[in-house]
């Protein structure tokens, strides 16, 4: 396939957004969401959807598109697509996760730009899928796929948001 290292089989290693996403959050949340222990609360649910409300952009067409019941992108207009997002706490995992959409649309053969919002503080990312960026993804698809082979979870690693992770009681209750 076009763009894609020999060594990449992007059928075999695709995966949903929200595991690109846990993969920079932490190894071991996407190894517990994976096999289905899912303890997110429907609160942070509840106040995106809130947000998302208050920070609709009635003057733009925007289309949800669910591709392969892995992916669901906000597409805005003809060249964009868009996430919105409560927070840059985590920018890192929310950039991956765009850029990955992007990829995965390329793959389709639809190239688009990436514009992550964060309304709350008036912010707007932009992310572009350059050649590196390509390879970032495919690299992150592969880690994925290396810690989802694993028979245990990752090791417990304490990082800075533990506290706010739904797994926080899983893990160090
Ligand atoms: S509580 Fe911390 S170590 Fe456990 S899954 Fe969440 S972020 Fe990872």
């Amino acid at each position: 396939m076009d763009g894609l290292r020999e060594d990449i089989d992007f059928q075999t290693l695709k995966t949903n957004g929200i595991k690109v996403n846990y993969l920079y959050v932490c190894e071991r949340k996407l190894w517990l969401f994976d096999r289905g222990i899912q303890m997110e609360s429907s609160s942070d649910r509840v106040l995106m959807g809130k947000l998302l409300g208050e920070y609709s952009y009635p003057r733009e067409t925007t289309k949800e598109i669910l591709i392969d019941n892995l992916i669901s992108i906000d597409i805005v207009g003809n060249d964009e697509i868009r996430e919105v997002k409560y927070s840059n706490r985590l920018a890192g995992a929310d950039r991956i996760q765009l850029l990955y959409y992007l990829y995965y649309l390329k793959q389709l053969g639809i190239e688009k730009r990436g514009v992550i919002n964060y309304p709350k503080m008036r912010r707007r990312e932009e992310v572009v899928l350059t050649p590196e960026a390509e390879q970032e993804v495919e690299a992150a698809l592969i880690r994925i796929d290396e810690i989802l082979k694993l028979d245990k979870p990752p090791e417990l690693q304490r990082k800075p948001y533990c506290t706010k992770c739904a797994y926080f009681e899983f893990c160090w209750g």
